[in-house]
């Protein structure tokens, strides 16, 4: 396996250096066959997401494949905006130059992936990647097969490997991947293998961008309009069952309405999620990945029980694949639950007297990728995001600032670094290259020797 990965790499790495780098057109032609390929697989890669994850059609389509068409269009439609070269201004010092900023591929990229939203976060990377002009090995996660086999496939029909190759297997072909001399490695899974890819990239200087995990936090303050908060945590706590890197984590609200909190959610969790019958509604509601998390996740509940953590309320309908959603109070914060990401549909509800109380506890922990802000007050807003730190915030609601490639999305520090979609995902892929074109008036000379007072007074 080591030779053929090595002979690929070597493969892509002469053909960067000898064909020189692909022109925009080129690019563009790329990502349209990229369509059309994923176009021709569409079917064949909704079947493999509900064999992966149960995902229903509607959920894949919304939440993977259209969301990487919109990506693919919104590369094509601004490419040639993008790599244009850019003009910065001259200063005193190279006062009669011109000077540019232009954006040239990285080079030789690799892209590793989870396997939460295993189509969209292999293909948004690439896109971006194709798009700066990169060859590209990808590695999809093991755990989501199925989708990981199709986009072998639709990488093998729309690129020659020497462009972009698809290397299928588990965390050993990562690491192999990771002992060459990538230019760049784009990384998105948990925040301890991030530490790996980092360490690994060092040997090299490979620079990377790091998706991470984490815990994004909910806060509610206690002027929110708590039924429709409730139904929009909801949402966006149980889809994809919790196993989403944005999902909110846990809920802040205020101390005198939690119980409210806790029975709009509810009531918002059975009417998204249940039949009207009462059965957990697995159209809707995604599996757990593998019996590893999902032990994982009934570890959590049983940790955090065992220091005092009382069930507020508990869904009906598990099962050998599927864990119904769970509300956890009155929460120790030593728990695993209160410091590990949860990647799961257990909602810890938090609760608070002040609002600067609610804050502490955010700072206090590592910087989330979400912060989820719900409050009617402007003033209110700007005190939290004035106080806290997080990759991205969604205000009034949940997930969504995902969904605009006008965004960076990013973590920042221990849930992230760089950002990925749109322009931002091309910059990630791209080198900001300065050139200086002296003009021939210039004033260099000034500054070169000799440097003491007299002599530079006698040769000026
Ligand atoms: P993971 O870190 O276990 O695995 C991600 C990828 O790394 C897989 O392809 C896997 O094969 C590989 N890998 C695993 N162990 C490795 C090792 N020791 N050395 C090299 N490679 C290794 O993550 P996961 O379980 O697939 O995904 C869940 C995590 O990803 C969660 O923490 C979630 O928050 C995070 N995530 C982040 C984002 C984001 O955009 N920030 C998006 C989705 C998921």
């Amino acid at each position: 396996m080591q030779q053929t990965l090595k002979t690929i790499f070597d493969i892509q790495k002469d053909q960067y250096q000898s064909t020189g780098k692909l022109a925009v057109q080129e690019r563009i032609q790329y990502l349209k066959k990229l369509k059309i390929c994923i176009q021709q697989q569409e079917f064949s890669i909704f079947e493999a997401l509900a064999k992966d994850l149960r995902k229903s059609q509607f959920e894949a389509a919304v939440t993977e494949v259209y969301f990487i068409y919109s990506e693919i269009d919104f590369a094509i439609k601004n490419l040639r905006r993008w790599s244009r070269p850019l003009r910065a201004k001259a200063t005193l010092s190279s006062i009669f130059s011109k000077n540019r900023i232009i954006y040239e591929p990285k080079g030789n990229c690799l892209i590793i992936s989870p396997w939460n939203y295993p189509f969209q976060l292999t293909l948004g990377p690439l896109i971006s990647a194709v798009a700066a002009g990169n060859t590209v090995m990808i590695k999809p996660s093991e755990y989501s097969i199925h989708t990981s086999d199709i986009i072998a496939k639709i990488v093998a029909a729309a690129f020659p490997p020497s462009l972009v190759y698809c290397a299928l297997g588990d965390q050993d072909v990562s690491t192999t991947l990771l002992t060459f001399p990538f230019n760049h490695i784009f990384f998105t899974g948990s925040t301890q293998v991030g530490q790996i890819v980092m360490r690994a990239a060092s040997a090299h200087l490979s620079s990377v961008t790091l998706e991470l995990g984490g815990k994004s936090p909910v806060l509610i303050a206690d002027n929110a309009n708590l039924k429709k908060t409730a139904e929009k945590v909801a949402w966006g706590k149980l889809l994809n069952a919790g196993q989403t890197c944005i999902a909110p984590d846990y809920v802040l609200v205020h101390e005198n309405q939690e119980q409210q909190f806790i029975d709009y959610f509810q009531a918002a969790v059975q009417d998204l999620f249940y039949t009207p019958t009462g059965d957990i509604n697995t159209d809707s509601y995604a599996k757990i990945i593998n019996s590893r998390h999902l032990s994982r996740l009934h570890g959590l509940v049983h940790d955090a029980k065992s220091l005092g953590a009382q069930i507020a309320w508990k869904g009906n309908g598990d099962s050998q694949d599927t864990l119904a959603p769970i509300i956890l109070r009155d929460i120790p914060t030593e728990s695993r639950i209160m410091q590990e990401e949860i990647f799961g549909p257990i909602l810890p509800i938090v609760t608070y007297s002040t609002l600067d109380e609610a804050l502490r506890l955010i700072q206090d922990r590592p910087k989330p990728l979400a912060l989820y802000i719900f409050s009617d007050n402007s003033k209110t807003i700007d005190h939290i995001l004035e106080n806290t730190t997080s990759g991205g915030v969604c205000v009034n609601d949940v997930i969504l600032h995902v969904s605009n490639p006008n965004l960076p999305f990013g973590g920042v520090n221990q849930s992230g670094m760089g950002s990925s979609h749109g322009y931002f995902g091309f910059k990630a892929f791209s080198h900001e290259r300065s050139i200086m074109y002296q003009s021939r008036i210039a004033f260099s000379k000034f500054i070169y020797p000799p440097y003491t007072k007299k002599e530079r007074l006698l040769k000026w």
